[in-house]
């Protein structure tokens, strides 16, 4: 949505002047820090330790959250940062991922004015990392039959358990750990870096998202004090609310992931000639091209409406799920036809196309899979819910 991007239909207009200028400080902080040494990263499943002071410079933590330091941006601009960071990289929009939505938006949401103040401020500063602890080796889109535990003992609660997936679970200072209480209930436990029976490995093996670690926990008699439990969190379904308000800017990451192997592969097309001519003179080649660019003006109109609707207060959990379906699925289709087009190069990870390719396929699965995602819209078409089977009902 800029002269150097796709922006066809001049989607520009659409935005916010302070909309244009954060993405536009995003962008030239990707094109400077990210893009030219992230291929190394990735090739090696190194973490970029490195970049996150100079994340922290940018002033992006916390994304939509007022007050506590945070920037307080709209949904708007939140989606173009997070475009923006997919687009240069997949691995580092996930590191601000977990650590601004998912870990600052459940203390935002979920925490009391006294855990605000006590743990966002110094998080957006970038000075503590957040990690947010759900899934576990045996419930990945049932997340909601979780069976870590929570006993309380005096002044603490006693933790048990195991969690898979974990972004910067190895890394973070405060990790949120979702967990079943002795009445049955989920609450979320902020764990801090160093506790006693907390152990953490890095996932090795990863064919996608290899610049950025995500860890196996083991939780053995962990004991958090009772105050490091989120006071708001009721029931799972108030960390589900954390993930509606969340799920809207994997839509965007999608959406950045097919920019960015769209501008690759029109630059390749342009450039490599087979048969006496660039190949982007190929009918075949434009097909391709423009089916792409299509897709990509259709998730950019949806991902700024998406994206009004949640400043709006009125984005529902289902809206955020269609979103998230259908880019992660048009961009997968996208990414692959880029990488097509680049021929052989396109499976080097020198030209960037391969890292993105790879990258989408984590982006497909995480915070809930395609078919999860339609589920979700199908029970709120239909009033009918085939998401859970025959699974009695948990809280
Ligand atoms: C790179 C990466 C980063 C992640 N980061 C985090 C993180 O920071 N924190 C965290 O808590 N989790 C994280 N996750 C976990 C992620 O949210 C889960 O992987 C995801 O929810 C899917 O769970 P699963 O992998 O166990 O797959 P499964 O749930 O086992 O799904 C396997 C297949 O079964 C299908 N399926 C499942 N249920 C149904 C159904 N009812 N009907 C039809 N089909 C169904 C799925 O669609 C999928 O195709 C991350 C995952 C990845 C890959």
């Amino acid at each position: 949505m800029s002269e150097s991007s796709p922006d066809f239909y001049d989607l520009e207009e659409l935005l916010e002047p302070e909309e244009i200028e954060i993405r536009d400080r995003v962008r030239a902080f990707c094109e400077k820090e990210v893009t030219p040494r992230i291929n190394d990263y990735w090739e090696r499943a190194e973490f970029p330790f490195e970049l996150v002071p100079k994340l922290a410079e940018l002033g992006i933590a916390g994304g939509t959250i007022e007050g506590y330091g945070c920037p307080g941006m709209s949904n708007v601009a939140a989606g173009l940062v997070a475009a923006e960071f997919a687009r240069a990289d997949g691995s580092v929009g996930t590191f601000n991922g977990v650590h601004s939505f998912l870990a600052m938006q459940s203390i935002a949401m979920l925490g009391d004015e006294e855990q605000r103040e006590r743990w966002l401020p110094a998080m957006a500063r970038m000075e503590r990392i957040g990690a947010f602890g759900l899934t576990e080796p045996a419930h990945g889109s049932d997340a909601v039959g979780l069976e870590t535990s929570a006993r309380r003992d005096g002044d603490s609660y006693v933790l048990n358990g195991q969690k898979k997936w974990i972004g910067n679970g190895t890394i973070a200072d405060h990790v949120i750990i979702w967990a079943r209480g002795e009445d049955g209930a989920v609450g979320g436990y902020v764990v801090d870096k160093g506790t006693p029976g907390y152990e953490a490995r890095v996932m090795t093996g990863k064919t996608a998202l290899r610049a950025v670690w995500q860890a196996e926990i083991t939780l053995h008699d962990v004991r958090v004090p009772a105050q490091n439990r989120l006071a708001n969190c009721r029931s799972f379904k108030d960390v589900s609310l954390v993930l509606d308000r969340t799920r809207y800017t994997v839509a965007w990451r999608a959406l950045g992931l097919a920019t960015a192997s769209y501008e690759l592969a029109l630059a390749h097309a342009l450039r490599r000639e087979q048969f006496g001519s660039p190949i982007a003179g190929y009918q075949l080649v434009q097909d391709k091209l423009a089916r792409m660019l299509a897709e990509i003006t259709a998730m950019q109109l949806m991902c700024w409406r998406l994206s009004k609707l949640a400043d709006a207060g009125r984005m529902t959990a289902a809206m955020a799920s269609l979103a998230k379906m259908n880019h992660a699925a048009k961009a997968r289709a996208i990414v692959a036809d880029a990488r097509d087009i680049l021929g052989g190069d396109g499976i080097l990870v020198d030209h960037h196309v391969a890292r993105h390719h790879a990258d989408m396929e984590a982006v497909f699965t995480f915070e809930g899979t395609d078919s999860v995602q339609a589920l979700i819209v199908g029970r709120e078409i239909t009033g009918l819910s085939a998401i859970s089977g025959r699974r009695p009902e948990r809280r």
